[in-house]
């Protein structure tokens, strides 16, 4: 299939790729790493704004190149993100140090990515802010295929493996 007949990403369409992501500098800060590419479902915020936006009309075969401004990727930094909390917050036995990521509860109840920015006797400063957050971020991707949604991708909201429906969380 030569890429200008192969299905152009849109919403509805599950899309398999791998991809590198890097801050300003080039450090490398994520990526899907050399073996199993992801998948998501095109169209319904699976991803980050900016990336999926980027993507849209690409085809298998191709490569893109996405920047995505904070707005459209993890938000600005909020300051209000920084806060003093109890060294008994966390277990006594928790190994805490400035850079720790832990699981915090969000404003909405939702569970988030916090990290420990530092540490002192009987305080701890942490960031909610997620740690993309803030960050120009430079998205390498390399879309390895693009097919139809199946109605029940559809229905769920996500995409399925290549297994048919294998993840957990619902019939
Ligand atoms: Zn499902």
């Amino acid at each position: 299939m030569s890429a200008s007949q192969s299905p152009a990403i849109e919403a509805g369409k599950v899309v398999t790729l791998h991809y590198t992501l890097r801050d300003s500098a080039g450090n490398e800060l994520d990526s899907s790493g050399t073996d199993e590419p992801i998948q998501y479902l095109h169209g319904i915020g699976m991803i980050v704004p900016g990336l999926e936006e980027g993507l849209a009309g690409k085809r298998q075969g191709e490569r893109a190149k996405v920047v995505v401004k904070p707005e459209d990727g993890y938000g600005e930094r909020d300051p209000r993100g920084i806060q003093e909390v109890s060294r008994d917050t966390f277990p006594p036995d928790t190994a805490l140090e400035p850079g720790t990521e832990f699981e915090a509860e969000g404003p909405d109840g939702d569970p988030i990515l916090a990290t420990v920015v530092a540490v002192a006797a009987d305080k701890v400063t942490i960031d909610l802010n997620h740690p993309l957050a803030g960050l120009t971020l430079y998205f390498d991707v390399s879309i390895k295929e693009v097919r139809d949604a199946t109605a029940e991708e559809l229905a769920h909201g996500h995409a399925h493996g290549p297994e048919g429906h294998e993840h957990e969380g619902h019939d």
